[in-house]
């Protein structure tokens, strides 16, 4: 047997449109924008074969279904295929990777959208889904906004109990602060200095009129992971009305934590003082790691790790810090995480 892909595979994207004969709104699901998060791809064709067989129908509004968003990083089983596809998504005239090419074709489809619903999984634990919450409403440079009471709507209906918010502002500061202290060789490694760069998917969809949520369904091959995702497209599927069902549970006992600060790894040197996994709560002072020349990287406040990423490449995020956000969500307070 032969692990090589075919290669039309990799030199185009597939996408899948249904679409009801009322209106309604245009709703997209992508699945495995990082090549190795298969729970959406899996998710997304158990629903088609639904579509296909008559057994459901989308009576209002428009589908769009991209069950492999990065077919290269699918097709090599990984993240990436040439680089992270969801980092500063945007059409480019001079496409220099493969990724350029995806976002050329990707980009003009989430513009013509109104929900986006993107399906990853995760590699740390624990495995509990998670819902990335965009920004409140506001007029602000980085990411106006005007559908932030929708998209909290949807985000209490996909069935997760468990939000995070603040990604880009937390980025863009992030980007700040690695420009400020960043060394000359350091700089050289870095992703991005461009606060633009936190832009992915669902920033993308929002910055033209949409508004979008990231469900992280689990960890990679939890065998839930798919049967989160599917709910979640369901839900949201009759919670818009595009099919006849009826309307999704809300999940008024929510926790919800805010992205408060990015922190990169420096130095090959640096580590962390135990293995994290994300959502770990730690105390003001407690020690998380140490840099390189032995200095204790502590918590700033109470609050918990997301993201962390021990073997992170010096330059780039190393882990996160959040705290418990006051927010409300389509009018509701989160409960305090225990
Ligand atoms: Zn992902």
């Amino acid at each position: 047997m032969t692990t090589a892909t075919p290669a039309h595979r990799a030199h185009m994207l597939k996408s899948h449109v249904y679409a009801g004969f009322e209106p309604g709104p245009r709703v997209i699901i992508l699945g495995a924008v990082h090549g190795n998060e298969i729970c959406g791809t899996l998710a997304i064709e158990r629903l088609m074969a639904e579509l296909d067989a008559g057994e459901l129908t989308i009576l209002r509004g428009r589908l769009t279904l991209i069950p492999v968003t990065n077919p290269l990083a699918h097709a090599k089983v990984q993240r990436n295929g040439d680089r992270n596809l969801n980092r500063n998504l945007a059409p480019t005239n001079i496409p220099q990777d493969f990724e350029d090419h995806i976002a050329n074709v990707l980009c003009p489809i989430l513009a013509d959208q109104d929900v986006l619903l993107d399906l990853h999984s995760t590699t740390n634990p624990p495995g509990q889904p998670f819902i990335m919450l965009g920004p409140q409403n506001n007029t602000g440079e980085l990411l106006p906004f005007a559908r932030a009471a929708e998209e909290e709507a949807l985000a209490l209906r996909l069935g997760p109990t468990r939000i995070v918010e603040g990604w880009l502002d937390t980025y863009a500061e992030g980007v700040k602060y690695r420009l400020a202290h960043a060394s000359a060789s350091l700089r050289a490694q870095m992703l991005s200095t461009d606060p633009s760069y936190g832009v992915g998917t669902t920033e993308y969809t929002r910055k033209h009129g949409g508004y979008a949520l990231t469900l992280e369904c689990g960890q990679h091959n939890d065998p839930e992971a798919p049967e989160v995702a599917y709910r979640a497209i369901r839900n949201t599927l009759a919670h818009l009305g595009l099919i006849d069902a009826p309307a999704p549970t809300v999940q008024a006992e929510f926790e919800l934590l805010k992205l408060s600060q990015v922190i990169d790894r420096m130095d090959e040197g640096d580590r962390f003082v135990r293995e994290w996994a994300s959502f770990d709560h730690f105390k003001a002072g407690d020690v998380i790691g140490h840099r390189a020349n032995g200095t204790a990287l502590t918590a700033p406040s109470d609050g918990y790790i997301v993201f962390p990423s021990p073997i992170a490449v010096p330059g780039n995020e190393w882990f996160y810090f959040a705290q418990a956000s006051e927010r409300l969500v389509d009018g509701r307070a989160a409960r305090i995480m225990g």
